[in-house]
Formats: C-alpha cells, structure tokens, sequence
C-alpha cells in the first residue's frame, strides 16, 4: 500500500487541491480530494500531479536523427532515405540500447505509456532472425528496463509503394505476406508491462488484397489497429490512381476504420472523409511536432472531434520528445489556419495526452487519477521559472501552454518510482547512453 498526497491533482476536468491517492502496488484504490490531512507515511507531491502520459505514436529508432535531418531543403521523401540508412544498421542489440535509452527520455518527460509502432522485423535483406521477434523483444525489454509500458504495435509493411517492390533497408519491413506476418506476430507474448497491438503501415505499403488478415486479427483479440493516413498528398494521388478511392475510403473498405482504430496524421483529408472517419468513432494520432519537421501540413484536428473521432498524441520522429508541445502545437496549428484562437481547451488537450492516449493503445484502464486505474503519475514543478504566476484558475492552460518536459520532476509507473526530482532511477546516465549508442550506430 502506497499512498501520495498531491498538491494538485488533475481528476478529468480540473486540477483539484489537497487530493490524498492510494494504491495497491500498480492499481490506484482510492483517490480522495480535499483531504488537509493527508494520512501518515503519504509521499508528498507539490505542484501539479497528472495521470502518465501516453506517446500514442513512436519509431524509437527515429531518435537517432534527431539534429540530423534538419541542413539544407528537403521534404518527408528526402527526409526518408536518411532514415533508412539508420535503420539498415540496427542490430537486436544496439536497437535494445537505443530504444531504452530514447524509452528513458520519454519517462523523464512524463511519459509512461508507448505505443510502438514496429516495422523493422528481419535482418539484412530481410532475412528472418533465429527468433524472428527478435526486434520486437528488444523493444518490451527496453520499455521494461526504462521503466514504461507499451504497446508494440506490430506493423505489415510488403510494399515500397503503391504497386512497388521492396527494395535496399525497406526488405528489413518485409514478412513476404499478411499471412506469413500473422503467424510470426502469433508467437509474440508480450510482458506484463506491454501489450501487443497490429498495423498496418499504410496504403503505400500494403496492397488493399493483404489488409483483412489484421483487421481480423485485431478482432480476434480486440486489439488496436493503427494505420499511417495521408500524410502525404503524393500517397493520396497514388491511391486514388491504382484503386479510384482515396486512402481512407480504402480503408473503410477493408473493414479498418472502427473504435479500435487509430488513424496516424490524417493530414491531407477529403471533407466526405472527415465524415466518413468521424462516424467510424476512429482516433485520430496527431503528432504535430514531426508533421511540421517533415513539412507534411496541418491535419483537419478540430473537424475530426467534432464529426466523432478522439484526439490523441505522439512524438513519432522523436524530432523533439515533448506532449506539452504536441498538445500545444494542436490548438496553434489551428489559430495559424484560421486566424482565430479557442479551438480546444486545456482539459481536451490534456485528455488527449492521457486517458484518449492509453486508450487507442488498449490501456483503458490507465490515464486517469481513480480508484481502480493503473497507478501512473506525473509530478510537475509549479514553483520552475515557466509555471511561476500560474493562477489558480487557470493551472491546466498553465500546463499545455507554457510547461516543457523540463518541468517533470516525478513520474511513477505502476505504483513504482521511476523519476524522483527529475532523474531517472533506473537508467542513471540517458544522456550518456543516447550519445554513446547513436554514435556507434551511425558510425555502423
Ligand atoms: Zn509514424
């Protein structure tokens, strides 16, 4: 039995002082407000104390680019060949290091769900590992050893394009058919830190035929579903030349769009699409700080809520690791578009960095401060030099508008510390251990 007594807690709507949080080891038990008196032996929390946050969308290995990309012109094509020069030199084992120590960094910024989506399955020219879930092992050790959960999101990719061979690193992606794919993602246990969730690449990457072999097996097991979506003009231009549908109509076709879906960008969306995936009561991944890195535009975010679909957030790229700044980068894309401010309100956004998050990676019972709820929480300091002057009234516009990760300074996971005054108690040297791994891996 562990118990918190936090200055503030975020319970849904509104940051609510003086709240005393229980739990038996990893499951909150009960979560009482105004309580002056906190009971003995309550771990003090000041400040502002969130559920974990979820990072609904990450390539981890994406990290090692960070810097890297940014000299010169370019677009997400361009961008794209650097990155499959990272990937054509990962390992089992240097990938085990660099996804703890990009893991690591995540739970410093408060992070305390992933949700991985994982396509780098075989060896060199797509040659299958002894185990062929070697990779995907590596990432549920590398989360355990960071200290997070996640969900891997295990990731059909046959295709270079639309009607496209594979071809140089993408034969890595490759399992030759969703058939054999299914069969090798059957052998995966995941931990009791991870669960196991499906996608599919995109349209690029998987041909209309190879689609219903995961959406039957994300029904099967009730699992998520996660999908790329126009995130590109040139993908939508493609799909629509060989199939006469864009993207999302294929998909809907191929029976994916449901509750248990999470659409990835959908930035370049048709209106009757916005409809069409809002009734589908989809999610919809946004992950802005990667979408403006790799120059692919604005989704439709606003008029996806409020046709039915759920907002949810992810750092992808890892240009930067921040769900403040995605959160925020939300509402200012918007007022950039249309010149006008208020399209969403701390509490949705923080919503959608929290419950919405786990929820679109299986999690539904976690990211919410209640009794029964997994016990994942994140302490951010009030008295730093941005979240000084916060009013009372106003603590959760505070949080999305001006705090940055620098702000966390405890995060637990399942009722175990795992930052204490904003260092890591598992991984002791991240910043060492990014520098070390990402130059040997570049050095390949
Ligand atoms: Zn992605």
């Amino acid at each position: 039995m562990t118990s918190w007594h936090a200055e503030y807690a975020w319970l849904g709507d509104r940051f609510v002082p003086d709240v005393v949080i229980e739990a038996d080891n990893s499951v909150f038990t009960a979560v009482t407000p105004s309580e002056t008196e906190p009971p003995a032996g309550a771990i003090r929390l000041p400040g502002l104390t969130l559920p974990g946050l979820a990072n609904a969308h990450s390539h981890a290995f994406h990290r090692a680019l960070r810097g890297r990309t940014q000299a010169g012109r370019g677009s997400f094509w361009t961008w794209r060949e650097q990155m499959y020069q990272v990937a054509d030199r990962l390992t089992p084992e240097t990938y085990l290091r660099l996804a703890r120590a990009t893991y690591a960094e995540m739970a410093l910024a408060g992070i305390t769900c992933v949700g991985e989506f994982h396509y780098l399955h075989h060896g060199a020219g797509g040659q299958p590992y002894g185990n062929p879930n070697a990779m995907a092992d590596a990432l549920f050790e590398a989360a355990r050893q960071a200290g997070i959960r996640i969900t891997l999101l295990d990731t059909l990719y046959l295709s270079g394009g639309v009607e496209r061979a594979l071809e140089g690193p993408q034969l890595r992606f490759g399992d030759g058919s969703a058939e054999a794919w299914a069969d090798r993602v059957d052998a995966i246990k995941p931990p009791a830190h991870g669960r196991l969730g499906c996608a599919i690449h995109s349209v690029r990457a998987v041909p209309l035929g190879s689609m219903a072999p995961v959406v039957s097996w994300s029904d099967h097991r009730a699992a998520p579903l996660h999908v790329h979506l126009s995130e590109q003009r040139a993908e939508n231009e493609a799909c629509l030349a060989r199939y006469r549908r864009t993207p999302a109509q294929l998909l809907d076709q191929a029976g994916a769009l449901g509750p248990r879906t999470t659409v990835v960008h959908a930035t370049h969306l048709a209106d009757a699409d916005v409809t069409r995936l809002g009734g589908a009561r989809v999610f919809v991944g946004m992950c802005p700080t990667t979408e403006r890195d790799l120059a692919d535009g604005i989704g439709p975010a606003r008029a996806l809520a409020d046709r039915g679909a759920t907002l949810t957030l992810g750092t992808d790229s890892h240009a930067m690791i921040d769900m403040f700044e995605e959160a925020r980068a939300v509402e200012l894309n918007e007022r950039l578009r249309t010149q006008v401010r208020g399209h969403w309100s701390a509490a949705e956004l923080l919503g959608a960095a929290t419950a919405a998050g786990h929820a679109s990676l299986g999690w539904p019972d976690a990211g919410v401060i209640a009794a029964g709820a997994q016990a994942d929480l994140v302490t951010l300091d009030l008295s730093s030099t941005r979240l000084a002057g916060a009013g009372r009234e106003t603590l959760a516009e505070s949080v999305v508008f001006s705090a940055t990760t620098a702000d966390v300074r405890h995060v637990v996971t399942a009722g175990r510390d795992v930052v204490r005054d904003g260092r890591h108690l598992l991984v002791p040297d991240v910043a060492g251990e990014l520098n070390r791994v990402i130059g040997e891996v570049l050095a390949g």
